[in-house]
């Protein structure tokens, strides 16, 4: 039961999350103003902003316009109340996990970093970790870049330094191996060749880092 209500109360972040992924980048209040639908922009009812089940039951189209519902949202949801069941085995992890999921999408539908978003969460996981001098200069460095156009990635930066304060150095090495494998293939099967949208593959990276812990544990202990 413990287990349900945490998935549940995931699930109902992640739509929040969604929300905001929505929003942001029109600049729409996150906090002002009803769900609606972005058809016919009625308000939604109660019954009709449960977490996954609503979108379920509606059979993801608005019952009153037809528009569809985007698949996605039901998915992260879902993905949002994994990473709160993650966090009563660990919580800084399934924090990251979170940031890192909401931050992909946004990276995949926008090629842009919501720094407030960032922020928010890196806030959460200050409180949480011990402070350590050693990775400000990766903070400093990420934070100038996202002031002044460096031509680098400031947001990939920004992550990693959110990511040192979870993983390990040698795990961050690890994590930006796999990464990097990901980014190679996407550029490969990439029809036309243009940006990468790199936080999924470092969110994919993290995933399957985390999935495999103990291999690599194995694998390089001296
Ligand atoms: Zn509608």
């Amino acid at each position: 039961m413990e287990a349900f209500l945490v998935f549940f109360f995931g699930a109902a972040m992640g739509s929040f999350l969604a929300l905001v992924i929505e929003r942001l980048p029109i600049g729409e209040s996150i906090v002002v103003g009803r769900s609606h639908c972005t058809g016919c922009g009625k308000l939604l009812r109660c019954w009709e902003m449960v977490p996954i089940l609503s979108q379920i039951a509606l059979g993801s189209k608005c019952k009153r316009c037809g528009v569809q519902i985007p698949i996605w949202y039901a998915f992260f949801e879902a993905a949002i109340g994994v990473c709160a069941l993650w966090t009563l085995s660990n919580l800084t992890e399934g924090i990251l996990l979170a940031m890192s999921l909401t931050l992909s999408i946004f990276d995949q539908r926008e090629h842009a970093f919501p720094f407030s978003v960032w922020a928010i969460f890196t806030l959460i996981l200050f409180c949480i970790v011990p402070f350590s001098l050693s990775d400000l200069t990766i903070l400093a460095f990420a934070l100038l870049a996202s002031l002044k156009n460096l031509r680098i990635g400031a947001g990939d930066i920004l992550w990693l330094y959110s990511a040192s304060l979870v993983v390990t150095q040698l795990e961050i090495v690890l994590i930006l191996q796999f990464a990097a494998i990901g980014g190679i293939i996407h550029y490969l099967l990439q029809k036309e060749k243009g940006e990468i949208a790199f936080i999924p593959h470092l969110t994919g990276a993290l995933g399957l880092l985390l999935l495999t812990r103990p291999v690599w544990a194995q694998i390089l202990t001296p």
